[in-house]
């Protein structure tokens, strides 16, 4: 994966606020109030660790400032950061001035293809000059013919597709695996399960079904509420066990599943995040600001300490000077990673 005209890379993940899904998964997301981020104090997980932490008076102020930090960061956008077709075709031209070798994922809460100006933003991104890769998420529900309808016009060899795998809304699981087959052959893929509760039971089977079709395949912990109880703090020990053994990398589950302290981070330095409205800001998780794309932004130095105490988006949790030490990325996909050896 070289850099085009010799740029230095630019990761940015790309919040168009796009929430709408032709799926209606039960632990979608956007249907979560998750970690640090509900608006509903009776229910914030966070007290409930920090009751836990009780004895722990450092990680009890650890977290305080951590809440303070995320609260100070989203109380200065101006303008809601919703979804608006021309303000994201605006920002998708930006990127193409831009003095950067740009890998951009573009960040939907809901269903990628069935928006056509999502699509048309992506089309457009994969055709620049300083584009190196354009990341998209989708739950594959379209056949193959449409998606080679679809991709008419994309740069293909700069495209990069994750797909999750949703057996509770999926019709036809073995056409959805041949479907998924087959993109495999035209861009680089990756398949996601998410480990919620009530499919933990078959979640090996299920990897092991996909990858015998030749897919990468990588588990994600569930983040959110299920029968009154938050996870994933609430995995039993046989779940962490089997968690274990599926997930892609210990990193991956010292994040998602330890909710591990992420400590020195290159978020901000070649990472950013920008919403529909052009805002920068350090990650997404914690929103630093840095500028706003058709102003004038600034990039940080050099990787300096994760401003909380947790990384829970599974595309950022990558930017932590640990993983860059341990892992490589070794694909277009954010998801292709091997541990260095
Ligand atoms: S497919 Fe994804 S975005 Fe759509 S409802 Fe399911 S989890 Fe949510
Ligand atoms: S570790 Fe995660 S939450 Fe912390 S700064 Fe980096 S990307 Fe943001």
């Amino acid at each position: 994966m070289d850099a085009p005209l010799d740029l230095p890379r630019l990761k940015v993940r790309f919040g168009t606020g796009w929430d709408l899904c032709n799926f209606d998964c039960d632990y979608c997301v956007t249907h979560q109030p998750i970690g640090d981020n509900t608006d509903e104090p009776a229910s914030l997980p966070v007290l409930i660790r920090l009751s836990k932490n009780i004895t722990n008076p450092v990680a009890i102020a650890q977290k305080v400032a951590s809440i303070g930090r995320k609260l100070t960061g989203s109380s200065g956008a101006s303008e809601p950061a919703q979804w608006d077709e021309q303000k994201y075709l605006n920002v998708i031209e930006r990127f193409g001035e831009l003095p950067y070798a740009m890998d951009v994922r573009i960040g939907v809460g809901g269903e990628t293809f069935i928006n056509k100006t999502v699509v048309e933003g992506a089309r457009r991104l994969s055709n620049h000059a300083n584009t190196m890769a354009v990341n998209l998420i989708s739950n594959l529900s379209f056949s193959f013919p449409q998606y080679e309808k679809i991709f008419r016009g994309f740069n293909l060899d700069k495209l990069a597709l994750v797909c999750s795998f949703h057996p509770t809304e999926i019709k036809d699981v073995d056409r959805w695996i041949e479907t998924a087959r087959l993109m495999n052959g035209v861009v680089d893929l990756a398949i996601v399960l998410v480990a919620w509760p009530p499919l933990m039971a078959e979640m090996k089977q299920s990897k092991a079904r996909l990858e015998a079709e030749g897919l990468e395949v990588f588990v994600q912990a569930f983040h959110g509420w299920h029968e009154e109880k938050k996870f994933p703090e609430s995995y039993s020990q046989a779940d962490r066990e089997l968690l274990g053994e599926v997930f892609y990398s210990e990193h991956d589950y010292a994040h998602m599943v330890d909710l591990k302290q992420p400590g020195k981070c290159y978020a901000g330095v070649d990472y950013v995040y920008i919403d529909i409205n052009g805002n920068l800001s350090r990650c997404g998780t914690y929103k630093t600001p840095m500028g706003n794309l058709f102003q004038d932004f600034q990039l940080m130095k050099s990787p300096t300490a994760c401003p909380g105490t947790e990384c829970w988006c599974d595309t950022e949790n990558l930017n932590t000077v640990e993983f860059r030490e341990t892992y490589q990325l070794v694909g277009l996909n954010q998801h292709r990673y091997h541990r260095r050896d």
